[in-house]
């Protein structure tokens, strides 16, 4: 495997890969990407209830900037992790996040905004007995299920110039995605989160492009997706992030279509105030232009479809 990739990334800067992601936030927002507004749902939001996010993550400062925005509906989608060394293992209750959730659904309500209940899924085979358990137990509004690098991971950054040493792209992304197909295939999520986030990962061993050549590696993902009527998320966190791109890009969104996929569905995976709203329309026009008319979602019970709007291209 080529890594002239990392060059690339070190010769520009010695800088650490969070602060190369603020650049790319900060030319987001310079670009337009922040300008999200007049939506009807932003369907991946992460609270304080999620331990990765900065203490402004609150849900009445998101409903606030929704109503000030028009974006109609929010799914509050904290992290639950069945990994007891993972981050997210038993850091809130169900019935905490059930009690904020509904408690603002309550006060916004009368606003005009709709705060649904959902929960993003770390995806571990070796767990999935626990979480059909426990998610038949707590039942959420919407349900999203991932695949994160956990404390285990290949793809930890200490470990995975190691792990690629010597594989192909095929090989080193096999135990991502293979996790991925299985996740699909358990049936238990409503939708699929940041399909190829295994993307990021690599960087900057291998870069984006790379996976762009090879869309046959997103093949068995996406026909498990297709077969399990799971929906295909495009998150737009990749915009914000070294992929510079949503996870999955445009191209795969189309792919996912032709093999017969008909729910999408869109989120910002925000983790922090000020990244509210950011690449949520760019991610919209995106699946808009490769024909998506209405995104799937769930408010409990079963599947519904909120309509994508026509018109102008909201960055
Ligand atoms: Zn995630
Ligand atoms: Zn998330």
């Amino acid at each position: 495997m080529s890594l002239h990739g990392a060059s690339a990334i070190d010769a520009r800067s010695h800088r650490s890969r969070g602060q190369i992601e603020h650049d790319i936030w900060q030319a987001g927002l310079a670009a337009g990407l922040g300008e999200s507004r007049d939506l009807p749902l932003d369907a991946h939001m992460h609270t304080v209830r999620s331990p990765d996010t900065r203490p402004d993550a609150l849900l009445d400062a998101y409903c606030a900037a929704a109503l000030e925005r028009e974006i109609a509906e929010l799914a509050i989608t904290d992290h639950v992790d069945f990994d007891p060394l993972a981050p997210a293992y038993a850091y809130a209750t169900f019935e905490e996040r059930e009690r904020d959730v509904r408690e603002a659904a309550e006060r916004w309500a009368p606003h005009g905004l709709a705060v649904r209940l959902g929960v993003e899924v770390t995806y571990e085979r070796r767990y999935e007995d626990d979480i059909r358990e426990w998610l038949r137990r707590n039942p959420h509004d919407f349900v999203i299920g991932s695949v994160h690098s956990g404390p285990a991971s290949l793809y930890e950054p200490d470990r995975v110039a190691a792990f690629l040493a010597g594989k192909s792209l095929a090989e080193a992304t096999a135990p991502y995605f293979d996790e991925v197909v299985a996740a699909a295939q358990s049936g238990l999520f409503d939708s699929l989160g940041h399909l190829d986030v295994v993307k990021r990962w690599l960087i900057p061993h291998v870069m984006p492009d790379a996976f762009a050549a090879r869309p046959e590696l997103y093949e068995p993902a996406l026909a498990a997706l297709v077969a399990s009527g799971t929906a295909l998320e495009v998150n737009a966190s990749g915009l914000r992030q070294l992929p510079r791109e949503t996870y999955p890009s445009q191209a795969i969104v189309a792919r996912y279509l032709e093999l017969g996929g008909g729910a999408v569905t869109v989120g910002s995976d925000v983790h922090r105030m000020d990244w509210f709203g950011f690449g949520l329309g760019e991610a919209y026009r995106l699946a808009r232009d490769v024909g998506v008319e209405a995104l799937a979602f769930r408010r409990g019970g079963a599947r519904v479809w909120v309509p994508v709007p026509p018109g102008t291209p909201n960055r």
